[in-house]
C-alpha cells in the first residue's frame, strides 16, 4: 500500500522540536497574537525575501484580506486563473469583486499571460496568478502588464511555499504574497494557518488591522475588521518547521526528477511540463492521462493512493451557478480538469516507491 500521502511522517520526523514548541506556548499564559506570532513573521519574511510578514488565520482569508486592503470591491473585476482551486475565485467573490477567468498556458496549467491582456476592460482591479501544483505561474510578463494598466498583484502562493521562478522566491514576486499553512501544503500548521509577504508598509499596517476586528489600539476600532488571526501555537509549530521546509522541498525535486526520468516512454500519462524558468516547489506531482479511468484502475489494483486537483473547475461549480458558466467556456481548463491526476509525492515518501508506482504503470502501458 502507498498512501498518497501520510502527515504522521512529518510529525514523526519534527516531534521533539513541534512537542517543545507546543508546551512552551501552552505554559506561556499567552495564546493570541503574542511572541511566536511576531517572531514567526519575521521569521518567514526572512526566508521569502519580502519586507513583512502577517499572520492570519489562513489562505483564503489571507487572499480576500488583501483584495479588501486594497478597496476592492463591489463593481470592480479580478483577473483569476480558470483553472485553481475554487479558494481563489472565492477570495474574490468575498471581497464583493467579480472573478474574471483566465485561460492557462495548458501545458502548465497556469495563467497565460497574453490571455491576461485580453480579458482588462476599465473595471480590472488586479490579476491574481496561482503557481499551481508548485510551479511558478510566468511573472515577469503578468508584472509589466500590471504595471502599464496600473493594476496590482497578488500572488496565491498557497501551493508553492520556497518555490523559484528565474532564481526569486515566490511571494516576493508581486505585490503581496498569500500563503496557506494547511496541514497538507509545503509547510503546514497542524490545523489551519495562513500569511501574506509584501514590501507594502501601509498593506502590511492594514492587514495588522483587519485581522484584529479593525482595531490596533484595545477597544478602538478604526475600521470593520475581522477577526483573521493566526494562532500562537500554530505560529511556534510553524516556527519549529520553517528551518527544515529548503530540505523538504529538495526531497520532493529528487522524487520529481525520479518520476520524470522513470516516465520516459510509459504512454499511458505524461510527465508534467517545466519551463526551463521555474524552480517548483512540487506541492503535487500531477500527470495528464488521455485515458484517466485506465490509469487509476491500475493504481487502485496496485493500491496506490491518487487523487484530482480538481475534478470540477470554479466556472462549473453550483457555487458559481451564478455567473452562468457552462461546459465549453474555458476548454482549457475543462481539458485540464479531464485529464490530470496527482500520484504521491511527499518529503517522507521512499524513493522506491516511485519505482512501484511507474512499474505498475509501464505493465498497464
Ligand atoms: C489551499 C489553497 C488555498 C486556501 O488555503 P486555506 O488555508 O485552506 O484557506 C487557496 N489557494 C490555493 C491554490 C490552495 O491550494
Amino acid at each position: 500500500m502507498i498512501p498518497f500521502l501520510d502527515l504522521r511522517a512529518a510529525y514523526a520526523e519534527l516531534k521533539e522540536e513541534i512537542d517543545a514548541a507546543m508546551g512552551r506556548v501552552a505554559a506561556s499564559g499567552w495564546y493570541v497574537l503574542g511572541a511566536e506570532v511576531a517572531a514567526f513573521e519575521q521569521e518567514f519574511a526572512a526566508y521569502s525575501g519580502t519586507k513583512h510578514c502577517v499572520g492570519l488565520a489562513n489562505g483564503l482569508e489571507a487572499l480576500e484580506l488583501v483584495l479588501r486592503a486594497w478597496d476592492i470591491g463591489a463593481g470592480d473585476e479580478v483577473i483569476v486563473p480558470s483553472s485553481t482551486y475554487i479558494a481563489t475565485w472565492l477570495a474574490v467573490s468575498a471581497s464583493g469583486a467579480r472573478p474574471v477567468p483566465v485561460e492557462p498556458d495548458v501545458r502548465t496549467a497556469n495563467l497565460d499571460p497574453e490571455r491576461v491582456a485580453a480579458a482588462l476592460t476599465p473595471r480590472t482591479k488586479a490579476i491574481l496568478p496561482v503557481h499551481l501544483y508548485g510551479q511558478p505561474a510566468d511573472m515577469d510578463p503578468i508584472m509589466a502588464l500590471a504595471s502599464r494598466h496600473g493594476l496590482k498583484v497578488l500572488e496565491d502562493v498557497a501551493q508553492a511555499q520556497g518555490a523559484r521562478y528565474k532564481g526569486r522566491r515566490t511571494g516576493a514576486l508581486a505585490h503581496a504574497g498569500a500563503f496557506s499553512f494547511f496541514p497538507t501544503k509545503n509547510i503546514g500548521a497542524l490545523g489551519d494557518a495562513g500569511a501574506v509577504t509584501t514590501d507594502d508598509d501601509r498593506l502590511a499596517d492594514r492587514l495588522r488591522t483587519l485581522r484584529n476586528y479593525g482595531s490596533k489600539v484595545k477597544y478602538v476600532n478604526i475600521e470593520a475588521g475581522v477577526n483573521s488571526r493566526l494562532d500562537e501555537l500554530q505560529a511556534a509549530i510553524l516556527r519549529a518547521k520553517l528551518p527544515v521546509l529548503d530540505a523538504w522541498n529538495d526531497r520532493r525535486r529528487a522524487l520529481a526528477a525520479r518520476y520524470q526520468q522513470a516516465l520516459v516512454g510509459v504512454g499511458i500519462v505524461e510527465a508534467p511540463y517545466v519551463p526551463q524558468w521555474a524552480d517548483p516547489a512540487w506541492h503535487l506531482f500531477t500527470v495528464r492521462c488521455p485515458n484517466r479511468r485506465r490509469v487509476t484502475e491500475v493504481l487502485d489494483a496496485a493500491k496506490v493512493g491518487w487523487l484530482i486537483h480538481y475534478p470540477i473547475p470554479p466556472h462549473l461549480q453550483q457555487a458559481y451557478a451564478s455567473l452562468g458558466g457552462k461546459r465549453g467556456d474555458q476548454p482549457l481548463a475543462e481539458q485540464i480538469a479531464d485529464s490530470i491526476l496527482s500520484l504521491p509525492i511527499s518529503p517522507h515518501m521512499p524513493a522506491a516507491h516511485v519505482d512501484t508506482i511507474v512499474d505498475a504503470l509501464r505493465r498497464a502501458a
